[in-house]
């Protein structure tokens, strides 16, 4: 500590002085200030490309594929259409088919559970499907029925513009992220749809029949919370 504050005072205002006179010098008219952080854009903000009723609209009374042969309802998709967050399922089973709602069969409800814990709503999310028609009998979409599909998801996708995916099951990770890499190495990992952050994780039905697996689905959920936050 000085003796004499005032003279170092003194000092300190003769030093700031002289580094000013040398910014002018230089051609620098003052002291440049912090500038404030512009807010970013955020995307749901921008208008989208396409709407979901747009989207709707084309996909009409589809026969795209022969799918639409034993199906009751066409299920689109149900939920927020600017939601922060998309779930992306398989196809319909038969409650949804005949709803015409997605994840309303047991499935659903494990959703549903998940949803609660994760301290949100289901009318705040969007939730959809690869195939919107019921595979008979349950079983997996063929390659030609999701080939005729999907670029209606895709649509969705641009149309509500989620700040995060999560990819329920093999089926739709690998349809969403156009890969043949297993769900085992994909799980609980971050990937990228454009700027879109997409995570993949079980099915719920898988984990009606393996509930032992469900705490990885809740990590991986817990991990879509820490990215949504951060994007606030
Ligand atoms: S599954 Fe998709 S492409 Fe096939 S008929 Fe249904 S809506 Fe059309």
């Amino acid at each position: 500590m000085s003796d004499n504050p005032a003279a170092e005072l003194l000092n300190l205002v003769e030093q700031l002085e002289g580094w000013l006179q040398y910014q002018n010098r230089l051609g620098l008219a003052g002291v440049p200030r912090a500038r404030a952080a512009r807010p970013r854009p955020r995307a749901k903000e921008e208008a989208p490309v396409i709407s979901l009723d747009q989207v709707r609209e084309e996909l009409g009374d589809c026969r795209r594929c022969k799918l639409s042969r034993s199906r009751t309802h066409i299920v689109f998709g149900t939920g927020d259409p600017r939601a922060r967050l998309l779930f992306i399922g398989e196809g319909p089973g038969e409650e949804e088919d005949r709803q015409g709602l997605p994840f309303v069969g047991a499935a659903g409800q494990l959703l549903n559970k998940m949803l609660a814990k994760m301290g949100i709503s289901r009318g705040e999310v969007y939730i959809a499907n690869v195939v919107k028609c019921r595979p008979p009998g349950n079983r997996e979409p063929e390659s030609d029925e999701t080939t005729q599909c999907l670029p209606f998801l895709l649509k969705q996708i641009q149309a509500i513009r989620p700040r995060v995916i999560v990819t329920l099951g093999r089926v739709a990770t690998q349809a969403v992220l156009d890969t043949q890499t297993p769900l085992t190495r994909l799980r609980g990992k971050f990937q990228r749809w454009g700027q879109i952050q997409v995570m993949p994780t079980f099915h719920p039905s898988y984990l009606l029949r393996f509930p032992r697996e469900r705490h990885k689905t809740w990590e991986d959920m817990q991990q879509v919370m820490e990215r949504l936050a951060q994007n606030d």
